[in-house]
């Protein structure tokens, strides 16, 4: 069932947190986990079908899964939202995000733009949160990195991250990544509701 998600009054908020390759979210999130204690905020655990990166705990940053196990979660219905992004499948589990809200915790995704995009329409009431660079030409550098990728690979990650930024105006806030602990506390606010 397909059914749009809209929240009680007062419910906490599911809070969508989306940008460009290279902006930091990985940084912004994993510092929030750190200072946040998991009785209050959520924080999605996403499936996805990339190899586990050396590091990686099956459970903690994803749960890592076959195909065949992906489409079996899409088919029952399982994901709020689910995308393809560099080859492999990424996916937000419904439920777990589902009892958080009813729990009272706000709930956090970190996902790419296409799964914001369908989070925006299955759960009309989720704050849609763009962090951004702190300038095009900061993002340049970061994404060049070190000088060590191909041409085209770099071309392609400018591209992707061309196409991220300009989707800002569907977003409800943005939050610019020139600082990683003012970066933190804004999203919090954020997260918690607590703005202005
Ligand atoms: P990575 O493979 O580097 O961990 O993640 C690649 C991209 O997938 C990142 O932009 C990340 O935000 C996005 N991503 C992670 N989990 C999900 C998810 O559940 N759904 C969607 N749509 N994107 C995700």
């Amino acid at each position: 069932g397909a059914e749009p998600r809209t929240a009680r009054t007062g419910e906490p908020r599911l809070t969508v947190v989306s940008g460009p390759s290279g902006v930091g979210k990985s940084s912004v999130l994993d510092a929030l986990r750190a200072q946040e204690p998991a009785s209050e905020v959520y924080f999605s655990v996403s499936a996805t079908t990339r190899a586990a990166r050396p590091g990686e705990i099956d459970g903690v940053q994803y749960h890592f899964v076959s195909v065949p196990e992906f489409e079996r979660m899409i088919a029952d219905g399982e994901m709020l939202e689910y995308a393809q992004y560099a080859g492999n499948f990424y996916g937000t589990p419904r439920r777990p995000v589902e009892k958080a809200i009813e729990e009272g915790r706000p709930a956090v995704l970190e996902i790419e733009l296409q799964g914001a995009r369908q989070v925006r329409r299955a759960w009309p009431d989720a704050q849609l949160v763009m962090l951004l660079p702190p300038s095009w030409e900061e993002l340049v550098d970061r994404l060049t990195g070190r000088g060590t990728e191909p041409a085209d690979v770099v071309e392609k990650r400018l591209t992707a991250a061309r196409e991220e930024l300009a989707a800002e105006p569907e977003f409800d806030a943005t939050v610019v990544n020139a600082d990683l602990q003012s970066a933190t506390s804004e999203l919090l606010e954020l997260i918690l509701g607590r703005e202005q």
